[in-house]
């Protein structure tokens, strides 16, 4: 029997897809056998979640799917990765179904991504949304219109009030621009809604830091602070989340607004599939090398939101690239030409990529953006915000459904229809990510020794 190495990608997102597209393009079917893990059967385009809280896009436009592909071979595991033995060179899978299996590879290239960061804030993960999952911005849709619908049918002046409150934590792009969008949505909906005052819907957008995306530099987010504002939306520097109750939320300077929605954006963390590996790590992301292969370990790659790349192109040595879908997805490319290299006995090569800059949907015809290194703002950063996200979508299917979307948006509006069909599901910031699922190094070797011992 002739046996080909295995390729074992771990994650579906930026780098993952972009690893594997690559290695169905350059190796030839007998070179190597490719696998994929991953819970969901999609890439998802997350800088796009916002539009489809706020109803601009459908949640389908930006699920990209993973078997839409002229070369497409990869043999696909729905699941998730929960624990990796390095040394045995074995990966312990839970299939969608719960089932534990073991997926042994020559080759391993971890891009599991993110996940949402919290701190020891009480009552925050039991009360608080996330933007991290298609499911969650689908859910925030549906929560907020309802909150809407709610607050017309209530006569009681304090829940009228707590209702139509809403706060979003966290002022890097995602956070700006989820309240920017959603701030959008109760805008646009209110006008069918003739019991309800416009003047009691309230947006807050907080960050402990002074600055609101300091990555912009200060006239562009300064800008991007002014548009928000204008449009009503009290945005306040300096200042976190004490305590996060069902009906209200503490701010740090003391304020308690009461309020309903509560949406965390601040920040990410690797995959806590990271932690299970016992190796180093810089800020929780894994320490690799420039050709990003894990120090001390053959065949073992690491990259995207999951790994501290160094960035190469800063010119300081301790410069790690930033987490991005823009550095995720070149990593995906590098990660696929070196493992190619590997098996071909080649040279690898570093990951050098010089950053392109941000584009920032603020809804309509708002937007900032910095390509590389132009501000822009109003129309023309429009026009290169969402030109760079629809060349970035990997499938014409997938640009077609978006540009569709945003056309019949334009023209026709939202009707803002509230579906239910999630509304009796768990989906606060403990329920979507299932970081308590993975293994401890300790567990996978266990796990491990009991599948091998003969009395299996
Ligand atoms: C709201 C929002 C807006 C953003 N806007 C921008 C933007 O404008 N520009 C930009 O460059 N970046 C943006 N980002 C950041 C960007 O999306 C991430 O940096 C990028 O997705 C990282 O790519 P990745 O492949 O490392 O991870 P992801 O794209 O998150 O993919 C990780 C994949 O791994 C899967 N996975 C997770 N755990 C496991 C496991 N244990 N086993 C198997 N599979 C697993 C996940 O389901 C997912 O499919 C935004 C992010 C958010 C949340």
């Amino acid at each position: 029997m002739v046996t080909r190495p295995r390729i074992l990608v771990v994650g579906a997102g930026f780098a993952g897809v972009a690893c594997v597209r690559r290695l169905e393009r350059k190796l030839s079917p007998g070179e190597a056998d490719i696998t994929l893990v991953t819970p969901s059967a999609y890439q998802l385009y997350l800088p796009l979640l916002p539009q489809v809280a706020s109803g601009v896009l459908t949640p389908q436009s930006i699920a990209v799917s993973l078997r839409r592909s002229e070369k497409y071979r990869t043999r696909i595991i729905p699941g998730g990765a929960i624990g990796v033995d390095l040394k045995a060179k074995v990966c312990v899978i839970r299939t969608i179904t719960d089932k534990i299996v073991d997926e042994s590879y020559d080759y391993i290239v971890l891009a599991p991504g993110s996940v949402t960061r919290t701190f020891d804030i009480p009552g925050l993960t039991d009360h608080a949304f996330g933007m991290k999952t298609l499911a969650e911005a689908a859910y925030i849709r549906d929560h907020v219109i309802t909150q809407l619908d709610l607050a017309d049918a209530s006569d009681d002046p304090a829940e009228r009030a707590s209702r139509l409150q809403f706060v979003v934590v966290g002022g890097g792009y995602a956070g700006t621009e989820t309240a920017a969008c959603l701030q959008r949505l109760t805008h646009s909906a209110v006008k069918r809604y003739p019991r309800l005052d416009p003047s009691l819907i309230k947006w807050h957008l907080i960050d402990i830091a002074p600055k609101l995306m300091p990555e912009l530099g200060d006239k562009l987010g300064r800008s991007a602070q002014e548009i928000l504002g204008r449009r009503g939306i009290e945005i306040s520097l300096g200042v976190s989340i004490e305590k996060a109750g069902p009906e209200e939320v503490t701010f740090t300077d003391g304020r308690v607004v009461p309020t309903r929605t509560l949406i965390w954006t601040a920040g990410v963390v690797a995959s806590p599939l990271i932690g299970t590996l016992g190796a180093e790590t810089v800020r929780g992301r894994l320490a690799v090398d420039a050709k990003m292969n894990l120090p001390g370990h053959d065949g073992v790659f690491a990259l995207g939101d999951a790994a501290a790349v160094p960035d190469r192109a800063k010119g300081d040595e301790n410069a790690i690239c930033p987490p991005t879908a823009q550095h995720a997805m070149r990593q995906g490319k590098r990660v696929a030409d070196n493992v190619i290299a590997t098996l071909r006995n080649q040279p690898q090569r570093p990951y050098v990529h010089k950053d392109l800059g941000l584009v920032v949907d603020l809804g309509g015809k708002d937007a900032v953006s910095k390509p590389l290194g132009i501000e822009l703002r109003g129309v023309p950063a429009q026009i290169v915000a969402r030109g760079y996200h629809w060349s970035a979508l990997r499938t014409n299917v997938a640009k077609t459904r978006v540009l569709t979307n945003w056309t019949l948006n334009a023209i026709a509006g939202d009707d803002f229809v509230r579906t239910g069909f999630q509304a009796r599901r768990p989906a606060k910031l403990k329920d979507f990510e299932h970081t308590n699922r993975y293994m401890t190094p300790e567990q996978v070797r266990a796990h491990l020794a009991r599948t091998d011992s003969p009395e299996q």
